[in-house]
């Protein structure tokens, strides 16, 4: 750990440092800011060294933009909000060209559309969806649009050479010998500037307690949020950097519904001082983690289709419990034995393969049951911390729109029962503005009968209802092109041919 102390001079010449990259070219900046100590730092920074130029010198834009993965720690959510607001008052109060934005994931792909809408299990350091559909795409899109508008930018971090040795190789591979900017690990036309990289921790600490804030925040409040943690999960933009990074996750910082910490310190520290609205939420996300690896909540296969098989653990399995079958046979044990892999919640099996060792189907996304079980849940939670919460009564978790597109979701995965408005009225006692194209198919009557045909014929009831879903995705154009593959692709899933 560095010791190295703060200090004017180290300031000043960072600050002059940060003005010439400014001065040297016309391309926009978009400052990363996720409201923790290292991004705060580098817009302070910005902040003071554009206020110190002349008028005809702030000439380009620069956009601080903050994500908002729609399921941010909520008293964190509402500090960066407010930072935001002050940042862009006090620029137009100074006449400095800085635009604050926040950027947030697509409707159809927010963690609830992804967890509940598509069943993604919650996630964990070895599948960590997450960060991409929520953070790093819709910080990719805002870069991106800007990149189509002027040409080219550059992005300013809050990274810093020793926060890992790994961030730091990759920070040297993807610097441009003797230039201050690395290339973007994967955006076209886009550069990486960051100021900070020299700086230690206690650099960080001693530049933010020694300079005040000059949009008026209170530093002090900010170092008191980290007395339970000790990194921050920051406005990721550059994946590489984010992968060896490892912070995202374990931080006040990051989403309240983080499943890769085996703690939600935010949350945690958060109730300790009294804010115990937040108790039911925490419930919640214990919850959320604790059935991850239930094999009762998960599919037997994964969302294409595919099965896989993993060795088993025999220490960990009492073999009398079990049924062993040979792997030749599975499809057959299967078929004869109607299991659905998609729903079915127990299944002891032991699969031998030829070699005589003993493996299990492997597991993936939630279950429709399992997605309902959640969604429910997730609105009594909602509805307790409503209840709790100090001034908000209508204090949402979970959006209308990302209601309605797990809406869609369920029922392209054979939800022909409609059970989300249904479900929110149950819980909330409300209706919703429902699409009237969205509803069923079939009544509930016609469903059991086509239920009874599958099993008289044998025929996956889940089949059929997704080969009738892509017909009904392809009514009514003239040309149907597509179709076809699309058929093929959905006949040729692997736990039809085991
Ligand atoms: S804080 Fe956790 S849930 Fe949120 S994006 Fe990071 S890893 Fe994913």
């Amino acid at each position: 750990m560095s010791t190295q102390i703060i200090n004017d001079e180290m300031i000043k010449a960072t600050k002059q440092h940060i003005q010439e990259i400014y001065l040297a070219d016309d391309r926009p900046w978009v400052v990363g800011y996720s409201g923790g100590k290292d991004s705060t730092v580098v817009v302070q920074l910005v902040f003071e060294a554009l206020s110190e130029l002349k008028s005809d010198q702030l000439q380009k834009k620069i956009y601080v933009i903050s994500s908002d993965t729609l399921v941010e720690t909520p008293l964190i959510i509402s500090s960066i909000n407010t930072t935001l607001m002050r940042i862009q008052d006090k620029a137009l109060e100074l006449g400095l060209p800085i635009e604050t934005h926040k950027v947030r994931p697509e409707t159809n792909k927010t963690f609830w559309a992804s967890l509940i809408g598509k069943g993604y299990p919650s996630p964990r350091q070895k599948f960590r969806w997450c960060t991409d559909r929520l953070k790093i795409d819709p910080a990719n899109r805002f870069i991106l649009d800007k990149v189509s508008k002027f040409g080219e930018v550059v992005m300013v971090l809050g990274v810093r050479d020793n926060e890992s040795h790994t961030r730091d190789q990759v920070l040297k591979s993807h610097t441009i010998e003797g230039k201050a900017l690395m290339r973007h690990s994967s955006l076209p036309n886009s550069f990486v500037f960051a100021p900070i990289r020299h700086f230690s921790l206690d650099d960080v600490w001693d530049y933010l307690l020694s300079y005040p804030s000059p949009w008026g925040n209170d530093n002090h409040e900010l170092m008191a949020l980290y007395q339970n943690s000790n990194s921050e999960c920051p406005l990721i933009v550059d994946k590489d950097i984010k992968e060896s990074a490892g912070s995202c996750g374990n931080s006040r910082f990051g989403c309240w519904t983080c499943t890769v910490v085996t703690k939600d310190k935010a949350l945690i520290g958060f109730i300790e001082n009294g804010e115990d609205w937040l108790i039911p939420l925490l419930a919640f996300r214990d919850w959320l983690s604790e059935i991850r690896d239930n094999p009762k909540y998960r599919q037997k296969h994964r969302m294409n289709g595919q099965v896989y098989l993993l060795s088993a653990n025999m220490n960990d399995i009492n073999i009398d419990d079990y049924t062993v079958i040979p792997e030749k046979d599975l499809g057959k044990y299967l078929e004869q034995n109607q299991i659905d892999l998609a729903s079915i919640e127990e299944l002891n099996l032991l699969v031998e393969d030829e070699d005589g060792n003993m493996k299990k189907l492997g597991l993936g996304p939630f279950t429709m049951k399992a997605r309902e079980e959640i969604l429910r849940r997730l609105l009594e939670t909602q509805k307790e911390a409503q209840a709790k919460h100090p001034n908000d009564p209508n204090f949402e978790l979970i959006r209308e729109e990302e209601l309605k597109a797990i809406r869609k979701y369920w029922f392209e995965d054979g939800d022909w029962n409609d059970r989300v408005p249904t479900i929110y009225e149950e819980v909330t006692g409300k209706q919703l503005d429902w699409e009237q194209d969205d509803r069923p198919l079939f009544e509930e009557d016609q469903l059991t009968d086509l239920e009874t045909l599958c099993q008289e014929y044998g025929l996956s009831l889940q089949l059929l209802k997704k080969l009738v879903m892509i017909e009904k995705d392809y009514a009514g154009f003239k040309v149907r092109r597509g179709l076809q593959q699309e058929i093929e692709k959905t006949l040729k899933q692997d736990w039809l041919h085991l």
